[in-house]
């Protein structure tokens, strides 16, 4: 169905973007072939890289791409787990790597503006310098503006502050066949019919290419503590989350995770960890106005904890030790990456964390697959690693024989107790086929009618989310 990059279409899009910014040559096209997913097979070669400018580049992209038929993925920091960017059909990669300005900062009206291709780390980092806050918090900081928008990215935070979406007002978009609209705008409120803004974010460039974000910011909380608190099994961990938010606490994030897991982090980054006691974890990071009401706080968590058979609460206040904590928790996945064939990302009704727990050492030990667990204790969300490695550290020889079936008895169990396929990497090119699986036939239905009517000749990124057609590649 799609037709192949002949010189003259080459030619046109030289005339775009430039020379300089279109790429051809294989061994400059390897990193864009692929996201931070560790699955070998799911990389693939475009065609050719373009990296735009403006808007208007890449709208004049699109509608050369609609008239020849050929195939375009959105790209921008690929740190995606779920394959999102990968260009399975071949066809044209867009990276959004030159459209990185900070526009405007609208300190009335607390809101940032940006284009899409600028990263985490810089949006954070100028927020910094005027003591103001983006909340929510992906563990890797190359990801991109566009990236986040349009996977609703979430992280550590969201249990306080929500996903990404909860701080997305407007954003500049070129919709598949070339338009420049622009969806929202510098408001609180919007009823003004179908809110297209809320249908793009999250659709994984299946709908449109992002090219610039405004995000509501807020002032930096004054204070803030970090607490590790450890306990002999993740119980007691878990049925103190529900009893820390009843007491009034919203903490920025609450984690759980094993020790075996931080120890490995922390020899893998050569870091320290304070620590030393208990099976599990609970982190925990509170902030406020002042250091009296942070402090209030940690004492009603470490209450809770400690009647839920915590052995002890470590408390981090200086920031330097806040921040080594917070950056061992987010490497926890570049630690486990070699040994890791996929990083799961279910979420679930809280109160169904424990059960799933259970069910997961059972398929753990019925397949002598190791299945490292950690995640967002308050919002359910949690990454199962499917390792490549037995319950006793040994390499297994035929891992793909298991892989198949542990996941699908992973993603069994979760959709059983109410959960869904993803909390926040989304659904890419890596879980489509769970999503035929696991939805409504005609919640299907209308959702490949919503891409139907954006994107009729479905150029950009096919054979994401779902399939339209029958190929595959
Ligand atoms: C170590 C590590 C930790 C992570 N932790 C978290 C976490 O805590 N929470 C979390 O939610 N995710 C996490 N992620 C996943 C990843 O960082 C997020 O999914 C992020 O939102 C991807 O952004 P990106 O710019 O890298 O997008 P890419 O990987 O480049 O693309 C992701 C998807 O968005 C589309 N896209 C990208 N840019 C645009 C655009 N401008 N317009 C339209 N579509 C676009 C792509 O086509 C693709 O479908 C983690 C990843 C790693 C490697």
């Amino acid at each position: 169905m799609y037709k192949k990059i002949d010189s003259g279409i080459l030619q046109e899009l030289e005339h775009i973007v430039g020379k300089k910014n279109l790429i051809t040559e294989r061994e400059n096209m390897e990193d864009y072939g692929h996201d931070e997913i560790a699955l070998s097979h799911m990389r693939n070669y475009p065609e050719v890289v373009l990296r735009p400018s403006t808007s208007k580049e890449i709208s004049e992209i699109l509608k050369l791409a609609n008239k020849h038929l050929i195939p375009v993925v959105a790209r921008g920091g690929g740190t995606g787990l779920a394959g999102g960017c990968v260009p399975v059909f071949g066809g044209i990669v867009i990276s959004l790597e030159k459209m990185n300005k900070f526009l405007e900062l609208d300190e009335e009206n607390l809101m940032a503006t940006m284009e899409a291709g600028v990263t985490l780390m810089k949006f954070h980092q100028t927020l910094q310098e005027k003591n103001l806050f983006f909340p929510p918090h992906p563990g890797e900081e190359s990801a991109t503006i566009g990236g986040i928008i349009s996977t609703n990215a979430g992280g550590a935070r969201a249990v306080k502050y929500g996903t990404v979406r909860n701080f997305v007002r407007s954003i500049e978009v070129v919709l598949p066949q070339g338009d420049i609209v622009k969806l929202g705008g510098k408001l609180l409120k919007d009823s003004s019919g179908y809110n297209l803004l809320h249908l793009m974010i999250g659709s994984e460039g299946t709908l449109g290419i992002v090219t610039k974000g405004t995000f509501s910011i807020m002032p930096i909380p004054k204070a803030s503590l970090t607490l590790i608190i450890p306990f002999d099994d993740v119980s007691g961990a878990l049925k103190s989350v529900p009893h820390i938010l009843c007491s009034g606490i919203l903490p920025l994030s609450i984690e759980f995770v094993s020790s075996e897991l931080i120890i490995m982090t922390k020899e893998f980054l050569k870091k320290s960890w304070p620590v030393q006691v208990g099976n599990v974890y609970l982190l925990i990071i509170l902030e406020g106005e002042d250091m009296e009401e942070v402090e209030k706080a940690s004492m009603k968590v470490s209450e809770v904890c400690l009647s839920h058979k915590a052995i002890d609460v470590f408390v981090a206040e200086s920031r330097d030790k806040q921040d080594e904590i917070l950056e061992i928790r987010s490497k926890i996945y570049e630690a486990l990456k070699s040994k890791t064939v996929e990083a799961i990302d279910i979420v679930l009704p809280r109160n169904q964390i424990e059960p799933h727990l259970k069910r997961l050492s059972e398929i753990e030990k019925e397949a002598d697959m190791w299945l490292p667990t950690f995640g967002h204790a308050a919002d359910g969300n949690l990454h199962t690693h499917i390792s490549k490695f037995n319950l006793k550290g040994e390499y297994i020889e035929d891992w793909e024989k298991k892989y198949e079936d542990v996941r699908r008895a992973i993603h069994d169990d979760a959709i059983e107790r109410g959960g869904k396929i993803s909390g926040e990497h989304g659904i890419g090119f890596a879980k489509k086929e769970y999503l035929e699986i696991f939805t409504d036939k005609s919640l299907l239905q209308l959702m490949k009618g919503i891409k139907r009517t954006f994107d009729p000749n479905n150029i950009l990124n096919p054979g994401k989310i779902f399939d339209l057609t029958q190929e595959k590649y």
